[in-house]
C-alpha cells in the first residue's frame, strides 16, 4: 500500500522551470508537489524587473512572475509546500525523497533546482545586488543605457556579456584576474577590437562601493597588492555558474561540471526522472527557455505515468 507521503509527480524547485512542469502536471490532474527550495520562485525572482517574458510588454518584477507562475499552477491542484529535498533514492520506484523534515516517495520525479551563479563574496555584493550588481546581462544590460559598468571575468560568459554590453552601455570595462583570458580566441578577439571595451588585467574586486546603487569598486592589483577605487554605475559578474545537483551526484549522469544531462525529451539517465531548466542548462538561462523546458518534462512525466498504468 502506497502511505500518504507517496504522490504521482514531485518537482525540485519552484523556479520557472519547476512551476512550469507544475502547471502542466497540474492540468493533468496529477496533483504534483512541489518542494520550493531555498529560494522561493528561483533566481528569476532575485531580478528587479523582466522584460524579455513574453505577455508582458511593459515588463514585470521577478518576484512578481514567480507568483503568477505558482498561482496559476495551485489554480489547477499544484501544492507548494515550502521546505526543500536534501537527499534522494532514485535506484528504484517509487524514488525516495527525504527533506528537512519528512521523507516522501514518488512514481516521477522532475528535478527543477536551478543553478547559481558564482559570487565574489566581498563587502558590497550582496547588499547591492538588484541596485548596481547583476549576473545576467540579458535581463539587466538595459538598465545601463549610457553608463559606465564593470565586468567581473575573463571568460566565454564575461566576455559575451561584455559585448552585449556594449549596445546599451557608455563604456565596459573587463576586471580579470590574471593577464591571459579564459575565454577562446574569436570571442577574446572581437571584445579586445570592440572599442568600448578597456581591460583591467591581473586584478580583483575587492570592495563593491554605493549607498543605493553602485558608484564605484576597489580594485586590487594582485601582482603589487596596489588598491583603488573605480566609478562604475554597474558591476557584472561572470565568474562561473554552479548547477545545484550535489545531492543527486551518483543517482543521475552528469557532466563534468555538474549539469544534469537531459535528451531532447527532458529524460535524465533514470527512467522517470526528468531535468528542466538550468540544472539541464548550461546554455540558455532565460526564464522563457527554462518554462519550456519545465512544461516538456512534465508532459514527458505525465505520459511515463501513464505508462505505468498500462
Ligand atoms: P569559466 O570558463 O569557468 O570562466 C570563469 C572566469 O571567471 C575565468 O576567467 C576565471 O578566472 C574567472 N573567475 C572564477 N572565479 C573567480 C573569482 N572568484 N574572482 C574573479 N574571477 C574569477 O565560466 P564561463 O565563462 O561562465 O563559461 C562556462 C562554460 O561555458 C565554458 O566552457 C565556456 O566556454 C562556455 N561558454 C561558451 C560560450 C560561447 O562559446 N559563446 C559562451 C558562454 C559560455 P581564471 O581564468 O583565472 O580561472
Amino acid at each position: 500500500m502506497q502511505d500518504k507521503n507517496h504522490h504521482s509527480i514531485i518537482i525540485l524547485g519552484s523556479g520557472p522551470a519547476g512551476l512550469s512542469a507544475a502547471l502542466y502536471a497540474a492540468r493533468a490532474e496529477l496533483k504534483p508537489l512541489v518542494f520550493s527550495g531555498l529560494v522561493l520562485h528561483g533566481q528569476a525572482s532575485l531580478t528587479h524587473s523582466i522584460e524579455n517574458y513574453p505577455g508582458f510588454p511593459e515588463g514585470i518584477g521577478g518576484e512578481a512572475l514567480g507568483s503568477l507562475f505558482q498561482q496559476q499552477a495551485e489554480r489547477f491542484g499544484a501544492v507548494v509546500e515550502y521546505d526543500q529535498v536534501t537527499a534522494v533514492d532514485l535506484s528504484k520506484r517509487p524514488f525516495r525523497l527525504e527533506t528537512y523534515s519528512k521523507s516522501y516517495s514518488a512514481d516521477s520525479v522532475i528535478i527543477a533546482t536551478g543553478a547559481d551563479a558564482k559570487k565574489m563574496n566581498i563587502p558590497g555584493e550582496k547588499e547591492l545586488t538588484g541596485r548596481g550588481v547583476s549576473y545576467c546581462a540579458t535581463c539587466d544590460g538595459w538598465f545601463f543605457k549610457g553608463k559606465d559598468v564593470v565586468v567581473v571575468g575573463g571568460g566565454d560568459s564575461a566576455l559575451e556579456e561584455a559585448i552585449f554590453l556594449t549596445r546599451f552601455a557608455k563604456n565596459v570595462t573587463v576586471i580579470h584576474r590574471r593577464n591571459e583570458l579564459r575565454a577562446g580566441t574569436i570571442l577574446a578577439n572581437r571584445a579586445k577590437n570592440n572599442l568600448k571595451i578597456t581591460f583591467i588585467w591581473d586584478s580583483i574586486i575587492t570592495e563593491i562601493i554605493g549607498d543605493e546603487t553602485v558608484s564605484a569598486v576597489r580594485i586590487k592589483n594582485v601582482r603589487n597588492n596596489e588598491e583603488r577605487n573605480f566609478k562604475t554605475d554597474g558591476v557584472f559578474v561572470f565568474i562561473g555558474h554552479k548547477p545545484n545537483s550535489e545531492i543527486f551526484k551518483g543517482h543521475l549522469e552528469m557532466d563534468e561540471r555538474g549539469y544534469v544531462i537531459v535528451d531532447k525529451l527532458m529524460h535524465t539517465s533514470v527512467p522517470g526522472v526528468f531535468a528542466a531548466g538550468e540544472i539541464a542548462d548550461p546554455i540558455f538561462r532565460q526564464v522563457v527557455t527554462s518554462a519550456g523546458m519545465g512544461a516538456a518534462a512534465a508532459i514527458q512525466a505525465v505520459h511515463f505515468i501513464e505508462s505505468l498504468e498500462d
